[in-house]
């Protein structure tokens, strides 16, 4: 927690997140580390909004920003994180479950901050901004930033509505998931009256692959094991293949809707041997009642009903092991056939 002097609000309106947007002059965004499309396109829709307002910006990432996200426009303004804490008056956290998966070099640039701002759409947010902005509710991140800068009239150039659009697709699947509303698909209209370029943005978002991204999947497929009653899928990555394949951290991402998407199959899981000797543990569920997120955060992870992560101890066997078995007493107690 920085050393704020504004007493803490867990339940903030867009009008104080407003306020602080106004009344200061210098801001550093910053998202979860292995940023996915809500992470960066977040940054980018709220970055953007502030610097057309004239403010003082950076957009900082642990990981820098993934070759899959170069594409939209502004892109080139995220950066590693500096050596250095930066002389900022606001740090804004955007959808970000806890403040350790800012990593740690974020962290550290963002020290200086006087004010947290966390906004997010994670149900196991644990609310460690001065400020927090969480709608659970909400299928990304970005979708409150767009109902955000219409409430307060903030400005919405190009960068921030390509941005909004991406953040939001990326985490709907294509505007398929259950929390998808009406009020989504508003929103994707008006953003597209307001000149996103639909065809050329999807193509960008989705059919434009390394070649490399086939070759692990063909490797995962190599790796896929289903339960015998159907229900549970799940593949793994080997630190040595992310090595032959010359990976990168994002080309598996999404990768799991393919096995999610069998037919019977409940819950999906993909297990990756991080180059730290840690493992990444991704869960998809199609059934609330199959609550990943619950299992995720007995292990210290986190994320929403049916899409959540882990980050735990290896090696790979250990923490497949345990996360299978916990996995099956929840199956278990839900599925009782
Ligand atoms: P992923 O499987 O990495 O796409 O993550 C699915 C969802 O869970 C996303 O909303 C992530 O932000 C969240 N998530 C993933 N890993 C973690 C973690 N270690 N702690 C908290 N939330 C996580
Ligand atoms: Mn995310
Ligand atoms: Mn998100």
């Amino acid at each position: 927690m920085s050393e704020s002097t504004e007493p803490r609000n867990d339940n903030a309106t867009f009008q104080d997140i407003g306020e602080i947007l106004r009344s200061r002059q210098s801001f550093v965004l910053i998202s979860h580390m292995r940023p996915d499309g809500d992470a960066i396109g977040s940054q980018l829709a709220l970055g953007f909004a502030l610097l057309a307002m004239g403010k003082s910006v950076r957009l900082i990432n642990e990981d820098g920003l993934p070759e899959s996200l170069a594409f939209l426009p502004g892109s080139e303004r995220i950066e590693s994180p500096p050596p250095v804490a930066l002389d900022v008056e606001v740090a804004i956290a955007l959808d970000t479950a806890t403040k350790p998966r800012l990593g740690d070099a974020a962290l550290h640039a963002a020290s200086k901050a006087e004010i947290w701002l966390n906004i997010d759409h994670h149900i196991s947010n644990t609310n460690y901004g001065d400020l927090n902005l969480i709608d659970a509710t909400s299928p990304a991140t970005g979708e409150i930033l767009y109902d955000l800068i219409l409430a307060l009239e903030l400005p919405l150039p190009a960068e921030t509505r390509d941005a909004i659009y991406v953040a939001v697709s990326t985490d709907t699947g294509s505007f398929q998931y259950p929390s998808t509303t009406a009020r989504t698909y508003d929103m994707a209209a008006d953003l597209v009256r307001r000149g996103v370029d639909v065809g050329t943005i999807n193509s960008m978002t989705y059919d434009d692959h390394p070649y490399r991204r086939l070759e692990l999947m063909r490797s995962l497929l190599n790796t896929l094991e289903r339960s015998s009653d159907g229900i549970l899928a799940h593949w793994e990555l080997r630190e040595q293949t992310r090595r032959d394949l010359a990976l990168r951290p994002e080309d598996s991402e999404g990768l799991i809707d393919v096995i999610r998407a069998i037919r019977g199959v409940r819950l999906a899981v993909f297990f990756e041997e991080l180059p730290d000797g840690k493992v990444r543990v991704s869960m998809r569920s199609k059934d609330r009642a199959l609550d990943v997120c619950r299992i995720a955060m007995e292990f210290g992870g986190g994320g929403h009903a049916l899409a959540a992560g882990i980050r735990m101890k290896g090696p790979l066997e250990e923490a497949k092991g345990r996360v299978l078995t916990a996995i099956r007493r929840r199956i278990d107690e839900v599925c009782k056939i």
